[in-house]
């Protein structure tokens, strides 16, 4: 058994890391996945004006049904067309026979000291994903991936090391959100949504959008827009089609100052340069007062000195910006190492004298492996310390999965 996922299908690193403008293996196969093998349609992965379509083109039934649906699916969490009791019987088998409701299926939950959760989903196909939740300061944001491992192979990153094995559906995406909220006990809810889980989202931007519009809408999971961010490393034209489609909050994982130094670390770099991405970053339409989030990994002697404090704030200079400093969580796979805390304050000391907005963000969930760039690991670790069982009796869980 492994943990980093194996799915039937896995796609190779290299053909996962293949060029951004041709489909990728994880593509074809996320389509397969929209429907089952009796033709049954994923209902779950359609946004409502899709759903809309759906009710008039294939349920032949008048368009408040629509609403009725996406009500049960989003609001109420239905887990089968059984439990839509206002639809007649014979409406719900017809849904029964031509569309079904995925779900997720809770594989692993950890619970770290500082109160961080990780929560391992199953999904159909075995691969597992990992979504997680941090609660600080009155905020409770929940991190969600949006891909099975990942094709941009950032060098401090471990899900980098997986490789890109499938896009996750919308419906995948959007339960990760529905169901670890309700988890949480009555009165307690999700404040913050942040795209920055396993992968690169705009990456699946055919899956996120529809995802992102069932965590917006009043009448399904209802975030606002201005606590949903989404996260990318820089793939420049999808920038733009993500602004056009969504009023969201855009974050830029950065952590460079120079093309070189950049290139190094984030593969993507040899695609859209550094100053494309910063191009398309003042170009990138910003509601009045808010700012572009700018993530920088603070690498020990790679790009934490007061040269690039110094370069980071002229690359900003005229974007309405905010440097997230994020020293590196060392792990034993890589030879990269975490500055020391003097060498972060004064580089977070120099941004702030500069009147850059900065703040440094505080490593969390770091024993559970829920910290940033940790994801993906989680279940192969627990496997092989020989804790697994252990671990998912605690978290209430059958032993063998599903
Ligand atoms: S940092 Fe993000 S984009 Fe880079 S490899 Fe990790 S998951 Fe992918």
């Amino acid at each position: 058994m492994s943990a980093t996922p194996q799915g039937p299908e896995a796609v190779s690193n290299d053909a996962a890391r293949g060029s951004l403008d041709t489909p990728v293996a994880g593509s074809g196969k996320v389509a397969r996945l929209l429907r089952d093998a009796s033709g049954r349609i994923d209902l779950k992965s359609l946004d409502f004006q899709a759903l809309q379509n759906w009710v008039r083109d294939e349920l032949h039934e008048k368009p408040f049904r629509a609403r009725q649906l996406w009500k049960w699916m989003w609001q109420k969490g239905a887990r089968s067309f059984d439990e839509m009791t206002d639809l007649a019987r014979p409406l719900r088998e017809r849904l029964s026979a031509l569309a079904f409701l995925p779900f997720l299926h809770p594989d692993l939950i950890l619970k770290s000291d500082d109160g961080t959760m990780k929560f391992l989903w199953r999904l159909e196909d075995g691969f597992v994903i990992e979504s997680v939740l941090i609660p600080d300061d009155g905020r409770l944001t929940l991190c969600v991936s949006s891909q099975v491992g990942c094709a941009m192979a950032c060098t401090f990153c471990l899900t980098g090391d997986i490789g890109l094995r499938r896009h996750l559906k919308a419906s995948e995406i959007a339960n990760q959100a529905l169901q670890v909220q309700r988890q949480l006990p009555e009165g307690t809810r999700i404040t913050n949504l942040v795209m920055m889980g396993m992968g690169e989202p705009l990456h699946n931007l055919g899956q996120l959008i529809p995802a992102l519009r069932i965590c917006l809408d009043d009448d399904a999971l209802n975030f606002s827009h201005r606590k949903v961010t989404v996260s990318t490393v820089g793939l420049v034209p999808r920038m733009a089609e993500l602004a056009a489609a969504l009023p969201v909050n855009l974050a830029v994982s950065l952590n460079a100052t120079t093309e070189e130094q950049r290139r190094a670390i984030m593969p993507i770099t040899r695609k859209y340069s550094l100053e494309e991405l910063l191009e398309a970053c003042r170009q990138f339409p910003m509601p009045r007062h808010k700012r572009i989030t700018f993530e920088y990994v603070l690498l020990a002697g790679h790009n934490d000195s007061l040269d690039d404090a110094e370069r980071l704030c002229g690359l900003l200079r005229g974007i309405p910006a905010k440097v997230n400093l994020i020293p590196y969580n060392e792990n034993p796979d890589r030879p990269l190492r975490r500055p020391a805390d003097a060498v972060i304050k004064a580089f977070q000391h120099y941004l702030l004298q500069k009147g850059m907005n900065t703040s440094v963000r505080a490593t969390r969930g770091l024993d559970i492996s829920a910290a940033c760039g940790q994801l993906g690991k989680a279940r192969q670790q627990a496997i092989d310390q020989g804790w697994l069982d252990d671990a998912r009796r605690i978290a209430g869980l059958p032993t063998e999965p599903r």
